[in-house]
């Protein structure tokens, strides 16, 4: 493999929030050699390859801590879970991996998978079998009665194909995390939050205190890194006592979750585009828009946002999350949307997204310590842009000012193959999304007597 000289005109590394003008990295191996000033970079030799980047803007490659694979970009949770074989789904995950990796994405968390896709997808990769970025992969999420991802009614429980593991005892608890580090996860996720509220609207936890501290302990002695889903302040509280590494969302939250979060050193994940990108784009024929989900949504953010400005300010570190997999989270399209809504919901500068969106998002991956940030010795991932992400965040969600994405040194193809939705996401059966008493046919002129 050929050395690389890279001649940047602004390079945003990722060690701070600073850029530095006029730097060149020099790649060995898909490692980076020497990261330093133009004028004292290493000469190039004789077969060495030599890219000047003009006037462009060199970043890491960015880190989503929140994509499914499984999910094929579904539009309910019935195609999550019933619709299309494993061998279907580990075949579309491998396929919309390269989206993924297109859209400047070098290194993801798959928190929450059937079987063992992001498993295979990520060794499948990094055989070198096929280009994808690289990914924490983790399997079924482990689920308690009346907890996301145990949405069906209960006489269907969740078979083995779904995406959740329904464990109704400390020993299921454990067994299944135990079987999943066995399989090779690099995560646990769990799911904290149950569907149960209080009389005052509070969400209650689907796992206690006590079960929650015995799952990541054991997925710690194991080597794991454990994530959750928990919106409600319960959950937070619970998964932060316990020492999870990723919180997800925490949008409603309070100063004693902060307390929590911070001695427990967790790295928090909004993941704001789901919500967000829910509000902002549903057509009022969605059922998103007819059963109040999106107003939901919209409330949620608002809450959330105020408490999620308190949880910056005391010093939590966060990371970036999209939520990708959904009909309304499409892969490869909205990964770097989470940036924008931390500069505009929460008061992130655009610097700090970036160094939320790399070098804090590295800590959620294996190896993690060789990621994120652009120094001697590290891999190789980064972006080159033809405008400044600190003028304006913007800029990375626009593909045509992505110039080129490497990892471990190399050029990623740039093109998506294109792909027909009706015959890889769209499996649902469902027909009609209104009720057509003969009251609501007469509202829409549609008949009369
Ligand atoms: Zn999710």
């Amino acid at each position: 493999m050929s050395t690389l000289h890279l001649h940047c005109h602004t390079l945003f590394d990722g060690t701070s929030l600073d850029t530095r003008p006029q730097q060149t990295l020099v790649v060995d191996n898909g490692l980076l050699s020497y990261v330093g000033p133009r004028s004292q970079a290493p000469t190039p030799q004789p077969g060495d390859k030599v890219i000047d980047t003009g006037d462009g803007f060199v970043m890491p490659g960015l880190v989503d801590v929140h994509t499914h694979l499984a999910f094929g970009n579904a539009q309910s949770e019935e195609d999550i879970d019933i619709w299309t074989t494993d061998e279907f789904r580990a075949l579309r995950g491998m396929f919309f991996a390269r989206h993924v990796l297109a859209a400047g994405v070098t290194s993801m968390v798959c928190p929450g998978d059937s079987g063992q896709l992001s498993i295979s997808v990520r060794n499948a990769i990094a055989a070198g079998m096929f280009e994808g970025p690289r990914i924490a992969a983790s399997s079924r999420v482990i689920t308690n009665r009346q907890s996301l991802n145990d949405w069906f009614p209960s006489r269907v429980g969740t078979p083995d194909f779904f995406t959740a593991r329904l464990v109704t005892s400390r020993s299921e608890a454990l067994a299944e995390i135990r079987k999943q580090a066995k399989d090779g996860v690099d995560l646990i996720k769990i799911a904290m939050d149950g569907t149960h509220r209080r009389p005052n609207g509070e969400i209650i936890a689907a796992f206690t205190a006590v079960e929650t501290h015995e799952m990541v302990e054991e997925a710690h002695r194991l080597g794991c890194k454990v994530a959750t889903h928990a919106y409600g302040r319960e959950a937070v509280m619970y998964a932060a006592k316990a020492g999870v590494d990723l919180v997800f969302h925490a949008f409603y939250m309070d100063d004693a979750c902060i307390e929590a979060l911070l001695e427990a050193g967790s790295i928090l994940a909004p993941t704001m585009t789901f919500p967000q990108n829910t509000v902002d784009f549903c057509q009022s024929h969605d059922p998103a828009i007819t059963t109040g989900y999106a107003g939901y949504c919209a409330r949620t953010l608002e809450v959330g946002s105020a408490i999620l400005k308190r949880a910056k300010a005391a010093g939590i570190p966060f990371a970036c999350g999209s939520d990708s997999g959904f009909a309304v989270t499409p892969y490869g399209e909205w990964h770097a949307r989470e940036l924008e809504l931390l500069v505009t919901r929460i008061g992130f500068s655009p610097a700090e997204a970036l160094y939320a969106a790399t070098a804090v998002g590295a800590r959620c991956m294996p190896r993690g310590e060789t990621l994120g940030t652009l120094q001697v010795g590290k891999q190789a991932d980064f972006l080159m842009l033809d405008a400044s992400p600190l003028h304006d965040i913007r800029v990375l969600q626009d593909r045509s000012r992505i110039k080129a994405v490497y990892k471990a040194g190399q050029a990623v193809d740039l093109q998506r193959s294109p792909y027909n939705p009706k015959q890889v996401s769209d499996f649902n059966s469902l027909k009609w999304t209104d009720l057509y008493t003969r009251d609501r046919v007469a509202q829409l002129g549609k008949w009369s007597l």
